[in-house]
């Protein structure tokens, strides 16, 4: 299924993320993440695209044309294009349209320190374009609430935003945010830069406080007071910290919804376990 018709069909859209393993050897493990989320009825479950620059990059396709065919969910590749000439994107969209996958999350990828990236396509606004040339497929861009660490102010980064749907982005997934207010005001922000396609919001339940560490070094999200308190309080006990953090996650998803939200996407670090109790907490919720 295309999923600008999902945004048609459903009150809110909800739907999963999902990683390829970093080890060849750990491929198998997807099926069982997959086997156990299967029945908590995502709309539809994306697959990450060699993030972090690691392995797993060539599983992508593999894995999104087996939710299709194995699972009978709609699945969305994610593709990035700033290791990528021309030619090995158009070997990538064969190989998706041989599995099957009609949806593409296209990205232009985060900059490797002293890796040289290629030049054919500069801003995953190029990508969109060519993959809307070759046609074929329904194409997704990424988004930035809290604004993209590269951008020089917010203003800018709507323009650039702009771009990718004006170059055929049906869709936006938004970067992993803990404060609904900056999601708010950056939907306000590009509805008045006419950005009229459904926005996603991201979210990412916190279970342990190494991750939080992480994420906040990589995408600059902004921690709100209850937020912190969270974490201080329940570090030292992993069991109560998980907890909270699924917790704080659907109050998220509560407050989100109840001010209209389009489409709700969840960052399930391959944990059938929190996806499952945030699916559960939020399900009567969705209708
Ligand atoms: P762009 O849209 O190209 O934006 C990058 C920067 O360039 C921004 O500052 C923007 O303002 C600016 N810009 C954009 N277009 C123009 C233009 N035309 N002219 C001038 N400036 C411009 N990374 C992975 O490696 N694999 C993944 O699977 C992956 N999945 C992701 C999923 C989501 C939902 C999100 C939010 C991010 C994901 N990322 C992934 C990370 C992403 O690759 C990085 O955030 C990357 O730095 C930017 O990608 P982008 O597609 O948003 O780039």
């Amino acid at each position: 299924m295309n999923i600008t018709e999902l945004f048609r069909q459903k009150p809110v859209v909800f739907s999963f993320e999902i990683f390829p393993p970093k080890r060849d050897s750990a491929i198998d493990t997807i099926w069982s993440t997959l086997t156990q989320m299967e029945g908590l009825g995502p709309d539809f479950i994306s697959v990450t695209y060699g993030a972090g620059g690691g392995g797993g990059k060539s599983y992508t396709a593999q894995i999104a044309g087996a939710i299709q065919k194995k699972y009978g969910i709609t699945p969305l590749a994610h593709l990035t294009c700033i290791g990528s000439t021309r030619a090995e994107v158009e070997e990538s969209l064969q190989e998706l349209r041989e599995e099957g996958v009609e949806n593409i999350l296209a990205l232009r990828g985060d900059k490797i320190p002293g890796v040289e990236p290629k030049t054919d396509f500069l801003h995953a606004s190029d990508l969109i374009a060519f993959i809307r040339e070759q046609g074929g497929f329904s194409v997704s861009g990424a988004c930035y609430p809290e604004v993209h660490t590269e951008a020089p102010d917010p203003i800018t980064d709507i323009r650039n935003l702009k771009k990718k749907v004006d170059a055929g982005a049906g869709h936006l997934v938004s970067q992993l945010f803990f404060d609904n207010g900056a999601f708010y005001s950056f939907v306000e922000r590009a509805r008045i830069a006419g950005i009229t396609v459904p926005i996603e919001a991201g979210i990412m339940p916190v279970v342990n406080a190494r991750q939080i560490l992480r994420m906040v070094s990589l995408c600059g999200a902004s921690l709100p007071p209850k937020f912190t308190r969270m974490i201080s309080r329940f570090e030292q006990n992993p069991t109560a910290l998980r907890d909270a953090g699924i917790a704080y996650a659907i109050d998220q998803i509560v407050d989100l919804i109840a001010q209209g939200v389009e489409g709700i996407h969840l960052y399930t670090m391959n944990d059938p376990d929190v996806a499952q109790r945030i699916s559960q907490a939020v399900e009567n919720l969705r209708k």
